[in-house]
């Protein structure tokens, strides 16, 4: 199947392929690079990208715009506050969830357009989703029929896609520090990176969750809106068709004057039939918009600290992003920077490139150019059990961290069964988990009343955490014949051997995500686990160490864990001896 790579932006999404060699970006149905993220509901039907763009100022009580900012979100998240002044349609709570929903169907487009067999996909989100709206966007492509291979920041998705295209043009040695920067519809983020031939390490990030290009054109609509109401003593306000239509001739208006000094500004009958047209130029945007540009420096200033860099330490500033063709926001950014921008990247289709490489790399059937990548997961989080000896600690925190996919293994003694679970770090006790797992099968040895148990945690891809395995481990005192070649009538000796006997532990996921693991995939590896376990039992006594080994891989394979090293060491023999085919 053709590995595919997607950009669901606020304002639009771009859908790229790996292909033919190399990576093309998908049109839409009428020959558009980039499809509105919009859903319309129509009294019959509904509507979706361009035919809901078309009829969403007739159609602005039924079209949902803005949907990427509340994927995942529960309903009494502070931000939905901030979010309602977007949306043109009320937000309701799911009653069964307790959440904002949102389905968002994206496989059509690539699929008619490809014909191809639409598979995999690797789909990026912003540095600021958490754990449950990761979950969220990775169930989103399960719905639309895709297999999300990966979950990747938006941010490094652009810089993988420059250190693999880029490739000949970085140093081999001596890595460069790249600041990457994109300004969207809806947020600005940064992350900084060390960059150099086939390697990329992210070293800091940080985001502006509230600031994008819906921010310029609502200040620009207020300017307007306050004007109207001065002039003609009408208020847009009152009414919502009114206020959006303001608010798209403000977008127009934002648009024109990246390009020239003044630009008009009408809307015909905008309220009981009142015309209104005016204008602005490029140095009254600039005043509107001086409460945002005051804070272009704060993310900046955030993921330098967070990368340990200063900001001389800085050898390029890559920009991408549609916002970030705003003069005035360009000046600010290379004022701060003190150097000039880059703009080696597409603007506006670098992340859905660089996602389709990243899925592509996932891929045993196309061949890639060999690029080492990691990334960064923004949320410090807090493991915990409950509390089996009265001293013992019973929590292990998380930092945040710049390089997953990584693996922990957390040990401690146990008397009995527990349950395991991952809230944030810092939110209390008692709220509710992001995950939760029950872990069965602590049986300590007889006559001892507690026993080693061994946890191992992984930080994936996709940035978020997983209960990999568990397990107990038994020292015993074995007898073993020693053999003395040449002394065939001496008497049989012996001596005793430590062995080291492991029982891989039962678990169940409780958390919302626990249908992530199809049913079968489920009953398999319960089947195995009970195989082995019974399997230890039996002849385990007796079976020789590589034995044992082969067993536990054998065991480990099946879970997720094992899964990321597997796949880890197919993408090496996947590019090892490959061509450079992705140009
Ligand atoms: P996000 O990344 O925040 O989720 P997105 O990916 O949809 O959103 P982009 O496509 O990067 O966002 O950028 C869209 C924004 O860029 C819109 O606000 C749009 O008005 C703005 N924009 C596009 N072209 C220009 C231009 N020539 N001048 C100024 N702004 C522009
Ligand atoms: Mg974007």
């Amino acid at each position: 199947s053709t590995p595919f790579g997607i950009d669901l932006g606020t304002s639009k999404s771009v859908i790229s392929a790996a292909r033919n060699g190399g990576i093309d970006v998908i049109v839409n149905e009428v020959s558009n690079r980039a499809t509105p993220s919009l859903v319309g509901f129509g009294p019959k039907n509904r509507l979706i990208g361009e035919s809901a763009k078309n009829k969403q100022i007739s159609n602005v009580k039924n079209t949902v715009d803005n949907i990427k900012r509340i994927v995942g979100l529960d309903f009494d998240d502070a931000d939905l506050e901030i979010e309602k002044k977007y949306f043109t349609v009320p937000l309701v709570k799911d009653a069964a969830t307790g959440g904002v929903s949102a389905k968002v169907r994206l496989g059509d487009t690539a699929h008619k357009e490809t014909k191809a067999n639409l598979e995999q996909v690797a789909l990026s989100v912003p540095l600021w989703y958490n754990e449950k709206q990761r979950h969220a966007a990775a169930d989103a492509c399960r719905i639309a029929g895709l297999t999300p291979v990966q979950i990747v920041n938006e941010v490094t998705a652009a810089a993988v896609g420059y250190g693999v295209f880029k490739a000949n043009e970085l140093p081999v040695d001596e890595p460069k520090k790249i600041a990457f920067i994109d300004i969207g519809h809806s947020s600005y983020q940064i992350s900084i990176a060390s960059v150099k031939k086939g390697e990329l390490k992210i070293l800091g990030s940080a985001y502006d969750k509230h600031f994008g290009g819906r921010d310029f054109d609502y200040a620009i609509a207020e300017h307007f809106a306050k004007e109207f109401k001065d002039k003609k003593k009408l208020d847009v306000h009152e009414n919502p068709k009114a206020f959006y239509r303001v608010l798209v001739a403000s977008e127009k208006v934002k648009k024109v004057l990246s390009a020239n000094s003044q630009a008009p500004f009408s809307v015909e009958s905008l309220m009981e039939d009142v015309d209104f047209s005016s204008s602005l130029t490029r140095e009254e945007l600039e005043a509107y918009v001086q409460p945002l540009l005051n804070r272009v420096n704060v993310p900046i200033e955030a993921a330098l600290k967070d990368a340990g860099l200063t900001i001389e330490d800085i050898d390029s500033v890559e920009v991408i992003g549609g916002c970030t063709r705003v003069p005035s926001l360009k000046q600010k950014l290379t004022d701060i920077f003190g150097k000039p921008l880059s703009f080696t990247l597409n603007q506006d289709e670098a992340i859905a490139r660089g996602n389709a490489y990243i899925c592509a790399v996932h891929s045993p059937t196309v061949r890639v150019r060999p690029f080492k990548f990691s990334d960064y997961n923004q949320d410090a989080v807090t493991f915990s059990w409950d509390k089996q000896l009265e001293d013992d600690e019973n929590e292990i925190d998380f930092p945040r961290d710049h390089k997953v996919p990584k693996e922990f293994t957390i040990k401690f003694q146990a008397k009995q069964d527990f349950e395991a679970s991952l809230r944030y770090t810092g939110s209390p006790i008692d709220s509710k988990p992001i995950a939760k797992w029950q872990v069965k099968g602590v049986v300590p040895k007889e006559g001892e009343s507690e026993i080693e148990v061994k946890l191992y945690v992984g930080a994936n891809a996709s940035g978020w955490y997983t209960l990999d395995a568990a397990e107990t481990r038994e020292d015993t005192l074995v007898k073993v014949l020693v053999e003395h070649e040449d002394e065939e009538d001496a008497e049989p000796e012996y001596k005793e051997e430590k062995k080291n006997n492991i029982y891989e532990l039962r678990g169940k996921l409780e958390d919302q995500y626990k249908d992530f693991a199809s049913e079968q995939e489920k009953e398999t590896l319960t089947a195995l686990l009970l195989k082995t376990e019974d399997w230890l039992y039996d002849e385990g006594e007796d079976a020789k160490k590589a034995k044992y080994i082969a067993k536990y891989e054998e065991l480990a394979s099946k879970g997720t864990r094992k899964e990321e090293a597997n796949r880890q060491k197919q993408e090496a023999a996947n590019t090892a001896a490959l061509q450079e085919r992705l140009a």
